[in-house]
């Protein structure tokens, strides 16, 4: 059984060999519970003949995102689930860049924090701003080393005018001091910096007109690690498709169009984990990912 203290699957049969009905019905809500909420293949896949290490590697393996199959924590997997203090998975995915056809403020020439920050609150360009009560920027050590990157400010962070310092920030800041880090020690922002009205998810016009100044704000911050807190920032950061659940637990790259690539860890919004706490061991095993990392770039 999956449990955060021990992250085996000690009986493991796949559900295409059982015969009886209640047991495979059993197991797929079991596997539902623990987030394999998704069909990855047409057909069963025999395990014996899964490409062990095709995603699985200290050493990017290709630019093309392998199938969620070969994901680590796939459910579907049998005993040699890797230690990932052993083996980190890493995984290429082509960095975020807006779409051609949104018009974005140019930043090119905001050469510090405090000018990035006046040119996006001189800005009309967004819609958003009309309804938010002010501007979300950001928070925390601009020289830290790890920059933390969320969805949109909710209503919380509307009225403080910093991210995550609502609920999820609390439990957020939970899952930082569970690896060492202090809140104040990390560097904090949101992909769309006003609040979307009634905290309603941003479009993707909006956050493909927010990428550029989240790219400049991360030129100047020069973090050597990025963490995308759920899906919408994972998938924005990342420009792909592919859900958080499959993301999730592994090391991604991202083009910081400076000359550097940074490993980006997609994990879990710490909202999603209020509502579906089961999951906060998936979120334990990518901290530990990330403290491992931070371990090795402070040697
Ligand atoms: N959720 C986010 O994604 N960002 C915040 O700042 C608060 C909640």
């Amino acid at each position: 059984m999956l449990t955060p203290e021990n992250d085996e699957i000690s009986s493991f049969q796949p559900i295409a060999s059982m015969t009886d009905p209640e047991q495979m019905l059993e197991t797929l809500r079991w596997q539902v519970e623990m987030g394999a909420d998704e069909a990855i293949l047409d057909q069963p896949e025999p395990m014996a003949t899964h490409p062990s290490s095709a995603s699985l590697s200290t050493e990017a393996p290709s630019t093309k995102p392998p199938l969620g199959a070969h994901h680590p924590d796939d459910m579907a997997k049998p005993q040699e689930t890797p230690n990932p203090d052993k083996l980190d998975p890493v995984i290429k995915t082509p960095s975020g860049s807006a779409k051609a056809s949104v018009k974005s403020l140019d930043v090119a020439d905001c050469n510090t924090l405090d000018a990035l920050r006046q040119a996006v609150e001189n800005d009309d360009g967004s819609e958003l701003k009309r309804t938010a009560t002010q501007m979300v920027f950001a928070d925390g050590d601009p020289a830290s080393k790890i920059m933390f990157i969320g969805e949109a400010p909710g209503a919380d962070e509307d009225r403080q005018g910093k991210p995550f310092v609502g609920v999820s920030g609390q439990l957020l800041n939970q899952m930082l001091a569970s690896i060492g880090l202090e809140r104040e020690a990390i560097y904090i922002t949101n992909i769309i910096l006003w609040r979307p009205p009634g905290n309603r998810t941003p479009t993707s016009e909006e956050t493909a007109q927010f990428l550029p100044i989240l790219r400049r704000h991360i030129q100047l911050v020069q973090p050597e690690i990025l963490v995308c807190l759920g899906g919408a920032a994972a998938k924005g950061l990342l420009a792909t498709d592919m859900g958080i659940l499959k993301l999730r637990g592994a090391w991604h790259y991202y083009d910081a169009g400076d000359g550097r690539e940074l490993p980006v860890m997609p994990t879990l919004h710490p909202a999603y984990l209020l509502r579906s706490p089961q999951q906060k061991a998936l979120a334990w095993k990518d901290f530990r990912l990330i403290a491992k990392k931070m371990r090795e770039l402070a040697q």
